[in-house]
């Protein structure tokens, strides 16, 4: 679509967050435009069909705390079908990769290292959660790795107070035909923009002006929702400059997750929706989603410093890593019977920059920061500024109807010169 030279709202961003956004003005008679860089809408939330039998979420899969997840409803309303398999994530396919025994030991190191951080945090002090880890444990490297996935980074570059504040009902769902393909759906009516990608928000005038790829738009109202690492780097910038907004940013980093899907041939021999995991006493490992849905595939995740590695090493080297891990788990047999058929490279993603935000110790307080309105006219979401449901795609929609509804009860409208 060729822009409008002047909007009401002008929305930076067609994620969760952008699109949570424009939904939620959508009946409010303002004129509403959704600037995206991307020649496609929903961000970090991506659903490719890998194989015509094996669909696949590159970035976000999961409807975390489903009974509290917004996106929930939507699926419902928009006839996705919602799967409801509990995660596997505690349990273990095969006994031979990581025992029973050694397993309850590991899962009760784990939630003890979680009851000590979230002690900790009730007094209100931060620091960093490697400090809770127990000294000497033998589990410490694998308690790191869970970090790895779930924070996208170590324990040591992660708040006690952030890890704390996050609102995990444990229940968790799928989407069956992807998470990517429901904000996909959802974004149906959604005016947008594509390849347009900002690069500068003037609010020097009495009115904002937007510079982009496609040309420059006047704007009453902003709503930016671009990833903290492009905000920290300014790869999009403000005249004049929000020092205060840079620094919150990079209190809140993007960490890194990546994910991998390998067909498998003869699947029946593996279990549906199981685990697969080692014992092993090392941080950089992945793990493995045997079957998700049923489908001939074995996905596999990575995080922190190691999923940097790896894809630093070049497109391949997830796959390549996941098979040898799988390999050495399950037999030699098993290399002829995985085929890469895709893996993501999230820290390499120019609109993106890495996974999903962590607060890095001291720095919880910039979730709040970052969210806070400029002068009635910038208004700021995205999953980073969500203060229970951070690094999410249901945090991330809610923050952009929270920054709609802050556009709608903040004033007039001066678009026009
Ligand atoms: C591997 C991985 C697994 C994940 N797993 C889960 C999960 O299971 N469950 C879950 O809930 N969450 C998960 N997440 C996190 C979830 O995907 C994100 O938190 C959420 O999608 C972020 O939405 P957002 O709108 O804040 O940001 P984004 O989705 O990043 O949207 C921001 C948009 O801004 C655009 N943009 C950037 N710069 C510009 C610019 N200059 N001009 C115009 N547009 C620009 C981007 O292209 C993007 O479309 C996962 C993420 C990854 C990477």
């Amino acid at each position: 679509m060729t822009l409008p030279s002047e909007v009401d709202v002008a929305i930076i961003g067609a994620g969760a967050a952008g699109l949570g956004a424009a939904r939620a003005l959508e009946n409010s008679g303002l004129s509403v435009i959704v600037l995206e860089a991307r020649d496609r809408v929903g961000g970090r939330g991506h659903t490719i069909i890998a194989a015509p039998d094996i669909t696949f979420d590159l970035g976000c899969g999961w409807l975390h705390s489903a009974d509290k997840n917004s996106f929930v409803d939507i699926a419902e309303q928009l006839d996705f079908e919602i799967d409801k398999t509990r995660p596997p994530w505690r349990e273990q396919a095969f006994d031979g990769a990581f025992p029973l025994k050694e397993r309850a030991e590991f899962i009760a190191a784990l939630d003890a290292f979680y009851d000590r951080a979230a002690e900790a945090a009730k007094a209100g002090r931060d620091s960093s959660a490697a400090d809770y880890l127990e000294p000497g444990n033998r589990w410490n490297p694998m308690i790191d790795a869970i970090s790895t996935y779930v924070n996208g980074s170590e324990l040591d570059q992660v708040s006690i107070l952030d890890m704390n504040a996050y609102e995990d009902s444990e229940i968790n769902w799928r989407v069956r035909r992807g998470y990517g393909a429901l904000m996909e759906a959802y974004a149906a009516s959604c005016p947008l923009a594509l390849n347009t990608q900002v690069r500068l928000i003037d609010h020097s005038g009495n009115h904002v002006r937007i510079e982009t790829s496609q040309g420059a738009l006047n704007a009453g109202k902003v709503i930016v929702t671009v990833p903290t690492n492009l905000i920290a780097d300014r790869a999009i910038r403000f005249h004049p400059a929000l020092p205060e907004k840079v620094d919150a940013a990079r209190g809140l980093p993007l960490g890194i997750a990546d994910k991998v899907v390998l067909a498998l041939d003869e699947p029946e021999a593996l279990p549906k929706d199981g685990n697969l995991r080692g014992a092993t006493m090392r941080t950089a490992m992945g793990t493995y989603h045997l079957r998700p849905f049923g489908q001939p595939c074995i996905e596999g995740y990575f995080g922190g410093s190691f999923a940097r590695q790896l894809e630093d090493a070049g497109n391949g080297a997830l796959a390549a890593q996941a098979i040898d891990e799988i390999v050495a788990f399950l037999g030699n047999g098993f290399r002829r019977r995985l085929k890469p058929l895709a893996e993501s490279r999230w820290a390499h993603d120019p609109f993106a920059r890495g996974s999903y935000s962590h607060a890095l110790p001291g720095h919880a307080g910039d979730r709040a920061v970052l969210a806070r309105p400029v002068d009635g006219r910038l208004f700021f979401a995205g999953e980073a500024t969500s203060p229970n449901f951070f690094s999410t795609a249901h945090g991330a929609r809610d923050s952009g109807e929270r920054a709609a509804r802050e556009v709608l009860t903040n004033g007039k409208f001066s678009a026009s010169p």
